[in-house]
């Protein structure tokens, strides 16, 4: 590509219903894009009023992802990490919060110059600057994915605003790809088509008209139904695009929009010329997702652990352990309160390993301190995540130092053994949006460590979300009750990596390892974890659980 060809712009939206794969399907075309050697540029729009989905419940939004550079994101960003090599800044989300924040401030600033700050062009400007942003001489794509659903009043705004762009880049420079659902009525025997056609009805009243439809839909579309879906909405036939749900994995997703060959409509409508894509890699991943050698059982204990969204890169990080090793990982999730009432013994027994992952506030802490001893005692392969590491942290402590009162200052501000502790830089902060200790930080791992044997470096980079930290005053006691430092920040004030010498593979970690994994390029402690779990579970069958 020449610089001279101006960046193009796809804008994916979404009709019908929520969750029908927005972030999937953006990243995917993403994937698609890059193979055929294009530099894309991704990012996200969401209409909520909150600044960022930091300050939201895991309930509410599931899993806050974090970038190298401190930005708490919507998980669908975590779908364009995984899918694309794109790279994600803080320009790559966001929010109507966001956006009003940055017009108010410029109208306190004086800036309007005494005008009346209206949603349209105020707001609508502010929007169109956050999209342009993304554009430039080294990139040939831009995909920004509008979140919510056409029809809602949240997105308005953000849908006025990309009709407004191709007025500025040229129609020839954008195109807009819709994602709908055909659902089947099983009293009609039939797929219905009008969600479908009311939804675009909405955007072209918008102004907007689609390029291509991506038709989500349980069953196959049949030719009369697409011809349908072309006439009334006013796509051409062959950009009534079939995306089959996928009961397998998400990874068919990029797999079969190119069988359908979405690539070669979008390269042809943006008037683009590129090599076919080369998708050997991405079809390895599914084959060894297909035939598995090995099946190991996880046991995920966390407080949201029921909601799967929650902890949705930590899945998928098992997953790509899973396609490293060719292992189907099944994964349990326990709340931790069950294990509270019911027992570890009773709960994790049978289980390969265990992962206690990040979290806040005090509910379900013993729980997940008794999976942790657990493990701990009949050596089950362990990998703690931020609170995860906390609580081994404090496991440890309680039970092998003898600190039987030990516990983090979150929980227990006037427990006599802070194990864990408020970091120094946290005192004094009140505000609770994006205020933490966010983002890429260097670690320095210590040899002979397990974790300096999956990683095969001496120093990493790993992205943090916490406020508590190991307090450095019980390091002594603790190394000497058989915990193990195995990763500190570069001065070696901060503990990022806890270990158990004698232990399969027990490693606990202050950062959030999930949020660098790939299906091409499984993170060292998820494969580690796993291919301990496929050893553990070879050997179980003599192996008596003591
Ligand atoms: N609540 C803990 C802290 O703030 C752990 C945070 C996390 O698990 N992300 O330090």
């Amino acid at each position: 590509m020449t610089s001279s060809v101006p960046t193009k712009h796809v804008f994916v939206t979404g009709g019908v219903v929520s969750s029908l794969g927005k972030g999937l399907t953006s990243a995917s075309i993403g994937m698609l894009l890059e193979a055929r050697g294009l530099r894309v540029r991704l990012q996200k729009l969401d209409p909520y009023i909150n600044v960022d989905p930091g300050t939201m419940s895991p309930y509410q939004h599931g899993e806050v992802y974090v970038l190298d550079d401190g930005s708490e994101t919507d998980l669908d960003l975590g779908h364009y990490e995984r899918f694309t090599s794109t790279p994600l800044t803080r320009e790559s989300n966001y929010t109507t919060g966001q956006i009003y924040l940055s017009v108010i401030n410029k109208e306190r600033r004086g800036e309007f110059l005494g005008k009346t700050v209206q949603v349209i062009p105020h707001v609508t400007n502010e929007i169109k600057e956050v999209v342009r942003r993304l554009a430039g001489p080294g990139t040939d794509v831009v995909i920004t994915e509008i979140g919510g659903t056409v029809g809602d009043i949240e997105s308005l705004p953000f849908l006025e605003a990309i009709r407004q762009i191709p007025l500025e880049v040229g129609r020839e420079n954008c195109m807009f790809i819709h994602l709908t659902l055909v659902p089947y009525l099983k009293a009609a025997g039939e797929l219905k088509t009008k969600p479908t056609q009311h939804s675009v009805g909405i955007l072209r009243q918008i102004g907007i008209q689609p390029d291509i439809l991506v038709c989500r839909t349980e069953r196959a579309l049949d030719v009369a139904d697409r011809e349908k879906i072309a006439l009334f909405c006013n796509v051409p036939l062959d950009a009534v695009i079939e995306e089959r749900d996928k009961d397998f994995s998400i990874y068919e997703v990029p797999l079969s929009l190119q069988g359908n060959r979405i690539d070669e409509i979008i390269l042809r409508r943006c008037g683009l010329q590129a090599p076919q894509a080369d998708l050997d890699e991405w079809h390895d991943i599914l084959h060894r997702l297909r035939n598995p050698e090995h099946e190991v059982s996880i046991a995920l204990v966390g407080k949201y652990a029921e909601h799967r969204d929650a902890y949705k890169s930590i899945y998928e990080a098992l997953d790509h352990g899973g396609i490293a090793h060719r292992t189907q990982v099944r994964v349990q999730p326990i709340k931790s309160e069950e294990i509270e009432r019911e027992g570890a013994e009773r709960l994790l027994a049978g289980f390969d390993g265990l992962i206690v992952p990040g979290g806040f506030g005090e509910r379900g802490i013993e729980g997940k301190v008794e999976a942790v001893r657990f493990a701990r005692e009949r050596r089950l392969p362990f990998l703690g995540i931020c609170l995860g590491m906390q609580c081994a942290v404090i496991e440890s402590a309680r039970n092998v130092a003898g600190l039987a009162a030990a516990h983090s200052t979150e929980f227990a501000r006037d427990t006599p053994h802070p194990v864990i502790c408020l970091m120094e830089e946290q005192h004094g902060v009140v505000q609770k949006g994006g205020t933490m200790r966010l983002g890429a930080q260097p670690c320095v791992l210590a040899d002979g460590t397990r974790s300096a044997a999956a990683y095969g470096r001496e120093s990493i980079s790993e992205r943090h979300r916490h406020r508590y930290e190991f307090n450095p005053k019980y390091r002594e006691v603790l190394e000497a009750a058989g915990l193990v430092i195995a990763g500190t920040s570069p001065g070696g004030d901060l503990v990022e990596i806890v270990e158990l010498a004698d232990h399969p593979w027990f490693v606990a970690v202050q950062f959030h390892p999930e949020f660098k994994s790939k299906p091409t390029a499984a993170h060292p402690l998820f494969a580690g974890l796993v291919a301990a779990a496929v050893e553990r579970h070879a050997g179980s069958a003599w192996v008596t659980e003591g």
